[in-house]
């Protein structure tokens, strides 16, 4: 059991690294509190990968330290580390059973032969892999053989932590929702730190209790997943997480007034000595399309109809943006007037909220 924290970590494949693109993972802090269930979202490059092997030990960074309760673990073995790590492809052996395959962990660490199997089997239960304990690895489905990795990586009980570096990515659809479920049950039992790396929103917002969100080699917010969509710390947030993402229009602030190409949009608060690339940035949700009234002039696109609501996408003076349609408004023509939620606007300097 551990409390994990990146002290100013930093790394960078390149002998030299010199200009900010040379670093995969920019300086970061950040804790991972023992027993939280977090997820690391981002798109592929973004230093994910990184990040995890550098918690694991697979990867010393080029800069700061990692500490396990308060000890230095930056230059030890994985081995050393008492953490257990699941990868994207499985990493089975195929010539003996399942039900050895899932003990290796644990007789490897001279955990004895019963105690070992009633560990496999209520870890066999949980991935529903019981009836496969007794056949032999090879010959499986590439699911089953990377549910067996999957087991590999949660039988044993004693590990700080369990770090999953996308390990649903060969998984059948309908399959990945139940081992989602099994790995989030699995987590309520067993009290151990879990980070599951994925580029998948929807698995990130499900499995975890914290995201932590990174963009070019950089954690851009921590956060639940209702903190990430109501207040999204970094426009890449807010374009990254809800569907359609968030919009953002270039403009200019004057106190409590955005300008976008020559239309005034009234903000919640006063905004002053901005500086720096200014965006307005309000959700779909937050946004409405109407025929008359107070708003912005919009050309209508499309509508997308979700069943429970339809989406406009709408074109803003060249700047494309989606909006909500209230059931009252006519989307029979191709012009409207499109309303912001002051309260829900947010105004991004550089890409960064700005509080
Ligand atoms: P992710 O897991 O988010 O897809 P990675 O951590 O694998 O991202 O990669 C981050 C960046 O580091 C990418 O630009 C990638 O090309 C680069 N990179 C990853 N592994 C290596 C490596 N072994 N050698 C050189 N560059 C690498
Ligand atoms: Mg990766």
């Amino acid at each position: 059991m551990a409390r994990i924290v990146l002290d100013n970590v930093a790394h960078s494949y390149e002998a030299k690294p010199q200009a900010d693109a040379d670093w995969a993972l920019k300086p970061s802090d950040h804790v991972w509190e023992h027993g939280g269930a977090y997820a690391l979202l981002g798109p592929s490059g973004c230093g994910k990968t990184t990040l995890l092997n550098i918690i694991s030990g697979l990867v010393v960074p080029t800069r700061g330290r990692i500490l396990f309760d308060d000890i230095d673990v930056t230059h030890l073995p994985t081995e050393k580390r008492n953490i257990a790590q699941v990868f994207q492809f499985p990493v089975i052996y195929d010539t003996v059973t399942v039900a050895e395959n899932l003990a290796f962990p644990l007789r490897n660490r001279g955990m004895s032969r019963e105690a070992a199997m009633a560990r496999v089997k209520e870890i066999a239960r949980l991935l529903e892999l019981t009836h496969d304990l007794p056949r032999k690895a090879r010959g499986l489905t590439a699911d089953a053989k990377q549910k067996i990795s999957l087991g590999r990586g949660l039988v044993r009980p004693d590990v700080a932590a369990i770090l999953f570096d996308e390990p649903l990515t060969v998984i059948d659809p309908h399959l990945k929702w139940e081992l989602r479920s099994a790995l989030k049950e699995i987590h309520r039992k067993l009290d151990v730190t879990m980070i599951y790396v994925t580029h998948d929103q929807t698995e990130a917002l499900t499995f975890a209790d914290t995201v932590v969100v990174m963009h070019e080699g950089q954690v851009v917010q921590v956060g639940t997943p209702d903190e990430l969509f109501d207040r999204p710390a970094h426009t890449f947030v807010g374009h990254f997480i809800g569907s359609p993402g968030m919009n953002l229009l270039p403009c200019a602030v004057d106190g409590d007034t955005a300008r976008i190409a020559g239309h005034s949009v009234k903000l919640g608060r006063r905004y002053d000595g901005l500086a720096g690339r200014i965006e307005l940035g309000v959700r779909p949700e937050f946004a409405a399309l109407s025929n008359a009234g107070e708003g912005l002039p919009v050309r209508i696109k499309q509508i997308d109809d979700l069943g429970r609501t339809r989406i406009a996408r709408l074109d803003l003076a060249g700047f494309p943006i989606a909006a909500t349609v209230p059931p009252d408004t006519d989307v029979s023509g191709d012009a409207g007037i499109v309303a912001f939620n002051p309260a829900k606007v947010f105004i991004y300097a550089d890409g960064r909220l700005v509080a």
